[in-house]
């Protein structure tokens, strides 16, 4: 390691000549403080003013320095009054437009003067234009000699320029220079990855040489980025791991069964777990007994039975004299759930209790004191379970059904709940399959068991895929389907980031439907319905009293009607595939054979028809997942999870993932060998971050 460790990071930017309180501020803003955290604001691209480059080989969206003769020049007065030069090389011609010039530049740009240009070509009217270049009239003199090195472009703030920014970092550059930047990955790493000096990389990225493949940086793949990819990646795996430990060492109550009520309640279940079930259950409840916090999620596929092991968990608590509670993301889920825990606890002797925000006031109160009384063995409901005024008599034990939807803060609201000096086990249960290397890296501070069978005698969903040239066949074979009283839904998808246009076309296609099948009870959910509106309906197909539901993807999660046997998804090529087989899953869950067609809109391109394949081939939603993220990368198959929280600056998971063993091998043993580098690292990348530096 290097001596003089942290210095440049702890130096203020205000130590740089011509930064005072304003710039300050304004570097402050882009999380610029100190001279480390400067250095490691990168550029986000780099203009190319290092040579002088032919017009006939310009394309638009490239920024480049021409040398051209001036062939006429005109003030035009079309919409906006513009002073319009045509510029011309021995490869082509090329179009300056100014919008706002002075009488003296119009004297200096006439016919035969020689220019040299820099600036961002567009396509204009009447071919490639630049609007306000940065010019030099070549005729007298030496011109200025071209850069030595690729021009970093800097994502920046208001008020904060270019060429600002770019002599700030020539500073530090130098500073850089004097005083390298701490190296915080052990040696033996940075030389089996083979890796450059960080200061090194820094430097380069800030100033790449001529000779830098500007195409490599341009995709993110240049060793010396890499080499900042991978600190990243360890920092953000660092901050989970350390989330973990810290989590760890908390106290939790002790569960477990010495009554045998888990017994009883196994055997008054209408059915034996499945072997992938107990094994689960085996595992939660070793994490139970323990006298510190459980951390587990259970990934296991739709219908594979999560509730029944929730329940057991949950037992766990009730017998050792604790409560549990658990959550679910929407109210129809959270009501799914306290009617199948009534149903099943109630012949126990058990109280289970429900809490919602849209719960009646007197309903509410009479829940909000059985909890804090203690009366209530088991709480189930939905976010409302957070909020201030609801206390827990002695809540040990946290259960959060389909993960995704709930934060890491979250999480830590609950912990609040727990009687002083005490944090519930925490057991987090998914539908999402994901792949087992991601899994590590976005679930590093949680313990994953999965269950990997479905109960048996489901006969699996059967899936075919039409061109929706075949709608009419499609719709008789609804229509026939709800003569037979079985039900069916019919999923609209995502035609852009918009809901509202989503829940439009849902609209219309109700409406068509409804049209070609007079005899069916068609009705509509979407997006954009109140929750209130969206449960009724749900609630009167679960009750058959609607034979054809039309649905936006709001269906996705967790709903269980088992007579509906049939699914239509439109355009499911707009859908990645562990999201269409989360909606799949709604069908298939009752005795009879499940259908499920797959509408796309044709023409077809072959990576669709390859990732439809994969649905038609497979119900195995791991399987399903890997394949998802062989086509189509882990933002995808991570979902919000990625989105919301791994946000990064430099890494990018799509590109990157082939890392993730090494970071996370790298991690562990950071953590226990260099466990102030860790800290250090976590500083570097994540400072600001806070919720990610554990609480
Ligand atoms: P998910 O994992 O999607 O939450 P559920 O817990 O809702 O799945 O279970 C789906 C259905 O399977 C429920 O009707 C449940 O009662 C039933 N089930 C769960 N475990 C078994 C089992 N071992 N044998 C038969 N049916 C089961
Ligand atoms: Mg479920």
């Amino acid at each position: 390691m290097n001596g003089g460790a942290h210095t440049l990071a702890e130096v203020p930017v205000s130590t740089l000549k011509g930064v005072g309180p304003a710039l300050s501020e304004k570097l402050a803003k882009l999380g610029i403080q100190t001279l480390g955290q400067l250095l490691f604001h990168l550029p986000s691209r780099y203009l190319d003013r290092t040579r002088v480059q032919p017009i006939g080989g310009l394309q638009p969206g490239i920024s480049a320095v021409i040398e051209a003769e001036i062939r006429a020049c005109d003030v035009l007065y079309g919409r906006r009054r513009s002073l319009v030069c045509k510029v011309q090389d021995n490869t082509g011609t090329l179009t300056l437009r100014f919008f706002h010039f002075t009488a003296a530049q119009k004297q200096r740009l006439i016919a035969g003067a020689r220019l040299r240009c820099f600036g961002e070509l567009r396509r204009g009217g009447s071919g490639l234009e630049i609007v306000h270049p940065e010019y030099e009239v070549l005729d007298r003199g030496q011109p200025k000699p071209l850069e030595q090195s690729f021009t970093p472009h800097y994502p920046t703030t208001e008020g904060l320029t270019q060429p600002r920014i770019r002599a700030l970092m020539e500073q530090a550059l130098v500073r850089l220079e004097q005083q390298p930047i701490a190296e915080l990955l052990p040696e033996a790493l940075t030389r089996s990855l083979g890796q450059v000096p960080l200061s090194q990389a820094l430097k380069l990225l800030h100033k790449p040489p001529l000779n830098t493949d500007l195409q490599a940086i341009s995709e993110g793949t240049h060793p010396y980025q890499q080499r900042l990819v991978f600190e990243e990646l360890l920092a953000h795996q660092l901050s989970m791991l350390m989330f973990r430990h810290s989590a760890k060492r908390a106290t939790a109550i002790p569960l477990q069964d010495a009554t045998g009520l888990t017994e009883q309640f196994k055997e008054q279940l209408p059915f034996a777990l499945t072997a992938a079930q107990q094994r689960v259950t085996a595992e939660i409840m070793t994490d139970l007994a323990q006298p510190e916090p459980m951390l587990r999620l259970v990934q296991g596929d739709v219908g594979s039975g999560k509730t029944v092991v929730a329940a057991l968990a949950a037992l766990a608590a009730v017998a050792s004299g604790q409560q549990a509670v658990i959550m679910a993301p929407t109210e129809i889920l959270a009501e799914q759930h306290y009617a199948n825990f009534s149903q099943w606890l109630s012949p126990l002797g058990l109280q289970v209790n429900y809490l919602s925000g849209r719960q009646k006031a007197a309903a509410r109160r009479e829940s909000l004191s059985a909890v804090a009384q203690g009366e209530a063995h088991i709480v189930v409901g939905t976010h409302a379970v957070f909020q201030e005024d609801v206390q827990f008599a002695r809540l040990a034990l946290a259960i959060i059904d389909e993960q995704h939807r709930f934060g890491v803060h979250q999480r830590l609201a609950l912990s609040d709940k727990a009687p002083p000096g005490t944090t519930p086990h925490q057991l987090i249960m998914t539908a999402t399959p994901i792949p087992r290397t991601l899994a590590m890296s976005a679930y590093a501070d949680l313990d994953c068991s999965v269950i990997d069978e479905l109960p048996p005698g489901r006969t699996p969903v059967s899936t075919v895929v039409i061109s929706d040239q075949r709608r009419a066949e499609v719709i008789e074979r609804v229509n026939t389907a709800c003569q037979d009283g079985r039900q069916a839904y019919w999923v609209c998808t995502l035609i852009e980031e918009s809901e509202a246009l989503e829940a439009q076309a849902a609209e219309a296609t109700c409406e068509l439907l409804q049209s070609c099948l007079p005899n069916a009870r068609v009705a509509l959910v979407h997006g954009r319905m109140k929750s209130r509106e969206k449960e009724a309906v749900m609630t009167a197909f679960k009750a058959g009293e609607i034979d054809l539901l039309v649905a936006t993807t709001v269906i996705e999660v967790g709903v269980d009607v088992p007579n509906a046997s049939l699914m239509i998804i439109e355009n499911p090529e707009r859908l990645g595939l562990s999201q269409l087989h989360q909606l799949r899953g709604r069908v298939g869950r009752g005795a009879t054979a499940s259908h499920c067609v797959l509408l796309y809109g044709s023409p077809l391109s072959n990576h669709s028809k390859e990732r439809l394949r994969v649905m038609r081939e497979s119900s195995d939603g791991f399987y399903i997942a890997e394949q998802d993220l062989e086509l189509r990368g882990p933002g995808e198959v991570l979902g919000t999870r990625q989105t919301g929280a791994m946000q990064f600056r430099i890494a990018d998971l799509g590109r990157d993932a082939y890392l993730l063993p090494q970071v996370n091998a790298a991690a562990e043993s950071m953590l226990r060998h260099h466990p102030g580098h860790a800290q250090a690292l976590l500083q570097r990348w994540l400072s600001g971050r806070e919720k990610y530096l554990g609480a």
